[in-house]
């Protein structure tokens, strides 16, 4: 177990690749870390390099302030699981689970007990003697993992472990690696595409475009307070509708015109409207409600934006809702009961606390603008 530092560190491939720009962050002593980002950010390539396997073009790694950059991955005692994995096909879960622990020489009683703990703690006891060529995806996965958790690492280093098993096995090894870690105290990194995997496992995340660091923090930070609106967009289950409102007039009351129809704006955003009359505005798709054409709530309080449904998609315990007002999509979840049709022309409303203003044309910051009423009041109200 380990704290690990990384200050400045940069990564050119062949002098033209700047797939890591200037990154820096600490991950704590027995923390469960994630990378975050779309294909192509980096992330890889940061894990990488903390785990030894490719040397930064500048900037420094340390593990518990111990200078890492030249040591090799057997120094820095780092376990590595990759989306496919690397088992022995032709040898069991036990010799596959055991190989670090025997080109260490300990003794089979050593052996035996270490691998008969950490093959009960990832459900794969009774398969112990399966060669790894006769088991399923998710189960040569467990394997991959208990190898790696076998000796004990430093570091626990996962690269999109999961990401290519079926959507039940994964969402069941997502709640059973963030016990294990938790079990463990293994300081773990988890690299992943998958904002729902890094929220549901990790103490932290990190998240990655094109190689910059965009944020840091847990779930619910970044969830709820992201720092721009790539990031409010790519993170959670529903991306975040983001859109402008331009020709910003306040009188006789605060409006202005968003994909060319009549937009009304909670007073809140009054503060945020630029010298240019625009307003960049976001809202998750629970914080918007769709009504009939005309039955909005009105109020100083409430965006109103008319539009038309473009599509609606039951979900079961919701309906996403996707409208279209001009050019500018928005989706709203709905309760299940309520039925919209296609092309059906209605009116979506926002209250002011589901409201983020983001400041600027390059979008760098979000604002939460906070109701005067009680959380959840009104809610469905049409
Ligand atoms: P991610 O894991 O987030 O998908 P990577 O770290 O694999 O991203 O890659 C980041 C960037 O670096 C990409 O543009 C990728 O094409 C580039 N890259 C990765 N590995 C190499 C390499 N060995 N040589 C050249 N470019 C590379
Ligand atoms: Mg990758």
């Amino acid at each position: 177990m380990a704290k690990i530092t990384l200050s400045g560190i940069n990564k050119w491939y062949a002098g033209v690749v700047h797939a890591v720009q200037d990154i820096s962050f600490t991950i704590e002593d027995g923390e469960f870390f994630g990378l975050l980002g779309p294909s192509g950010s980096g992330k890889t390539t940061v894990l990488r390099m903390l785990a030894g396997l490719e040397k930064p073009s500048s900037g420094t790694i340390a593990f518990d302030g111990v200078a890492m950059e030249t040591r090799s991955p057997q120094e820095r005692n780092i376990a590595m699981v990759f989306e496919q994995n690397a088992l022995y096909p032709h040898m069991t879960a036990r010799q596959n689970i055991s190989y670090p622990l025997r080109i260490r020489g300990l003794s089979k009683t050593e052996i035996d007990a270490k691998v008969g703990e950490v093959a009960a703690m990832l459900n794969i006891a009774h398969l112990i003697d399966r060669r790894a060529s006769q088991m399923s995806g998710g189960q040569q996965q467990r394997v991959a993992i208990a190898r790696a958790l076998v000796r004990n690492p430093n570091l626990l280093c996962l690269d999109e472990p999961i990401a290519h098993l079926d959507t039940l096995l994964r969402a069941r090894l997502r709640g059973e690696l963030k016990r294990l870690q938790r079990a463990l105290g293994t300081t773990s990194v988890i690299v992943t595409h998958d904002p729902i995997e890094a929220m549901t496992m990790t103490d932290r995340i990190a998240v990655m475009r094109d190689g910059v660091m965009q944020q840091i923090g847990t779930a619910d930070e970044i969830y709820n307070r992201p720092v721009n609106a790539f990031v409010a967009q790519f993170f959670g289950l529903h991306s975040m509708n983001v859109f402008e409102v331009s020709e910003v007039t306040e009188t006789p009351v605060l409006s202005g015109r968003c994909g060319g129809q009549a937009a009304m704006l909670p007073d809140v955003v009054r503060a945020h409207i630029g010298q240019d009359r625009r307003v960049s505005l976001g809202a998750r798709p629970g914080g918007v409600s769709v009504h009939r054409q005309g039955q909005a709530p009105r109020g100083n309080d409430v965006a109103v934006i008319p539009s038309r449904v473009y599509v609606a998609e039951q979900l079961g315990d919701a309906t996403l809702v996707t409208v279209q007002t001009g050019d500018v999509t928005l989706q709203a979840m709905t309760p299940p009961m309520e039925v919209f049709a296609i092309d059906e022309p209605v009116d979506i409303s926002i209250r002011q606390d589901a409201l983020y203003v983001f400041d600027g044309p390059t979008l760098t910051t979000a604002h939460f603008a906070q109701s005067a009423r009680l959380p959840g009041a009104g809610r469905l109200a049409s």
